[in-house]
């Protein structure tokens, strides 16, 4: 088949840990990879927000990512592009009749939907559209913080409702999406994966190394310093929750945290939120066991995570959250929040805990005695790393995507056949 995957703001050639690079660049760039390792062939469209940027750029063998001139070549927050989503949809609808009709588009992001299907109904392309994240969500939890424009909730179930089908991550996205009006029977469920030859547990030799001073984001891993150790790791944004875990280590002694993103190191004293949380440590006389990193490039956080006993991810709200898989893929136990995506990723008191979200007692409450376990972080770390092998590899990812376009993609009167021909795919839980 010939995908276009639509991903306008979040593009796979853009570099991790920045505001607004973070799972949708992962998402997109794995899931175009695995599609293209599956035959097909896939194009994926994305912004072009640097003039220098070659209009056509080969991601790998049968994938390239494609440059939409809309709007300013320049990075622009992705707040403000709802304007220049027609401009997209158009230029798009003339590349296809130019290098051919895919026979299946996937949108990635609302305004990406919008794009999409004014470029596929010019050309009767069948639309599967991916939220990643919901306007409704983000308004309940960031109320007057949230920046999104206006119209966007309304765009959003506009989108779902036109699409020909709906790829929603998690189980809890589905309940959103019910909550918003959507059909049910419009969604299928295909969770985010994790690459589990990347992210893998370090043999025990480099473990050691890793926990004392090693390579990890173009910086030195700073020594441990502590007995135990936490990460996290994510953009520094409010909601990500960072501040819950600061607010913990203040009750859980002999501990140390690395937080890995946000700017470059060396632009993080004028990160407001990393200059926040500096501030709370200070307050909470927790300082000296905190040390922001900045940004992690992806290629060294194995070694970074591997260097943890375990990744703490307690955000307020999570559409899914790769960053859980990825500790899990490397055999770290996780302790998340109660929330979105980690309801299905983080299987409690099997591959890691769940906590109430902006909860530091109840984080604290859980982390100590599994501090003082290694035989249980073990045991944890083990079996994340089975079910993430098991269940959220992109290979696995991209075949369960690729079976639902082939529902899309065939001719009208083969899907009359019955619902034999469509593969039931809602199950995601291991
Ligand atoms: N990431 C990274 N370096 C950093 C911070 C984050 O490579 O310094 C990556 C991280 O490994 C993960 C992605 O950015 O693959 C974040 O995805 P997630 O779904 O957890 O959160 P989002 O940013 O989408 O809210």
């Amino acid at each position: 088949m010939r995908v276009a995957l639509v991903s306008e703001h979040a593009s796979p050639l853009a570099v991790l840990g920045g505001v607004d690079a973070g799972g949708q660049n992962v998402h997109v760039d794995a899931l175009a990879r695995g599609l293209a390792d599956l035959g097909h062939d896939v194009r994926v469209y994305t912004r072009r927000d640097d003039a220098s940027l070659p209009e056509r750029v080969p991601l790998g063998p049968r994938v390239e990512v494609v440059h939409v001139p809309a709007g300013p070549a320049r990075e622009v927050p992705k707040d403000a592009l709802a304007p220049y989503m027609d401009a997209f949809g158009d230029w798009m609808a003339r590349d296809w009749e130019r290098t051919g009709t895919p026979a299946v588009a996937h949108s990635h992001f609302w305004m990406s939907g919008l794009a999409t299907l004014r470029a596929a109904a010019a050309l009767d392309v069948p639309v599967a559209h991916t939220y990643h994240a919901l306007g409704s969500v983000k308004r309940r939890h960031q109320g007057a913080k949230d920046t999104s424009p206006a119209g966007r909730v309304a765009a959003e179930l506009s989108v779902g409702e036109r699409a020909d089908l709906v790829v929603a991550t998690c189980r809890d996205e589905v309940d959103e999406l019910v909550r918003l009006g959507l059909d049910p029977a419009r969604i299928q469920v295909v969770p985010c994966g994790v690459d589990v030859t990347h992210f893998r547990p370090l043999p025990p030799a480099r473990r050691g190394r890793a926990a004392g001073a090693a390579r990890g984001g173009g910086a030195l891993l700073p020594r441990r310093r502590q007995p135990h150790r936490l990460l996290v790791v994510g953009r520094l944004v409010e909601r990500k929750g960072v501040d819950t875990v600061v607010r913990a280590l203040a009750a859980v002694p002999g501990t140390e945290l690395l937080v890995a993103g946000g700017p470059p190191a060396d632009l993080l004293a004028a990160d407001p939120e990393a200059c926040r949380l500096v501030a709370l440590a200070e307050a909470l006389g927790v300082d000296d066991r905190v040390t922001l990193l900045g940004r992690v490039e992806h290629d060294d956080l194995p070694a970074v995570i591997g260097s943890a006993d375990v990744v703490v991810a307690t955000p307020w709200y999570e559409p899914f959250g790769i960053v859980p898989l990825e500790a899990a893929a490397c055999g770290v136990p996780v302790v998340g929040s109660a929330v979105g995506g980690l309801l299905d990723s983080v299987r409690p008191g099997v591959t890691g805990l769940l906590v109430p979200p902006r909860d530091p007692d109840a984080l604290a409450a859980a982390l100590r005695p599994l501090l003082a376990d290694p035989v249980r972080r073990r045991a944890l770390g083990q079996a994340a790393r089975r079910r993430a092998v098991r269940t959220y590899a992109w290979s696995q990812v991209a075949q369960r995507t690729a079976a639902l376009y082939q529902t899309l993609a065939l001719p009208a009167d083969a899907l009359l056949a019955g619902p034999a021909a469509v593969p039931a795919l809602t199950e995601v839980a291991v």
